[in-house]
């Protein structure tokens, strides 16, 4: 088990963080929707801090946030959640299956649908932005980093000014942006 899924079972065993999580849920038919942050594909996401042994938090896919919390058991990363009604915010676990990447890639090809989970969209991972957001806004041991600061942090990626003051004023991945304000230190 690995840092994630660690990160992922204390969360389950919290039942304060449980009922936080469940309440984000509504029934739309045999469906559990999810109501909080959606990422660019189209799944929920959460970022959680609590429970997390490093200070930036780690992003979730809500569905499988739902898997653990319902079954009591943490999926590895290769243990893919196929919708079976194929309604990417649900987090019903009686409409799961489990599969690999071939499964899925069958099973969205089935259901017309391309955009996997594995779709990358940019260089930047949710992880960086977050990372981004709380450099900004939260800062290190010398205060908060400066927008230029922040480019020549990431020189290894060549992402441009435009790019951060983009994230840090919520232009574009606003699902981060809005989940890093809404979270709890
Ligand atoms: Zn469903």
């Amino acid at each position: 088990m690995g840092e994630a899924e660690r990160h992922l079972k204390r969360l389950i065993e919290d039942s304060d963080w449980v009922s936080w999580f469940e309440n984000k849920l509504v029934r739309r038919g045999d469906c559990l929707i999810w109501t909080g942050s959606q990422d660019n594909t189209g799944y929920g996401r959460i970022h959680v801090k609590k429970h997390c042994e490093r200070p930036t938090g780690r992003n979730f896919f809500a569905h499988r946030a739902a898997y653990a919390i319902q079954t009591g058991e943490i999926l590895e990363p290769h243990d893919l959640i196929l919708h079976q009604c194929h309604t990417r915010l649900c987090c019903n676990s009686d409409c799961f299956e489990i599969g690999d990447h071939r499964d899925n890639m069958d099973d969205l090809r089935n259901s017309g649908n391309i955009a996997g989970e594995m779709n990358p969209k940019s260089k930047l991972t949710e992880d960086d932005v977050w990372d981004i957001l709380d450099m900004y806004y939260e800062g290190g041991e010398h205060g908060p980093y400066s927008i230029n600061s922040i480019v020549n942090e990431y020189s290894n990626l060549d992402i441009k000014k435009g790019t951060v003051s983009d994230i840090v004023y919520g232009r574009t991945w606003k699902s981060v942006y809005d989940e890093f304000f809404e979270v709890e230190a």
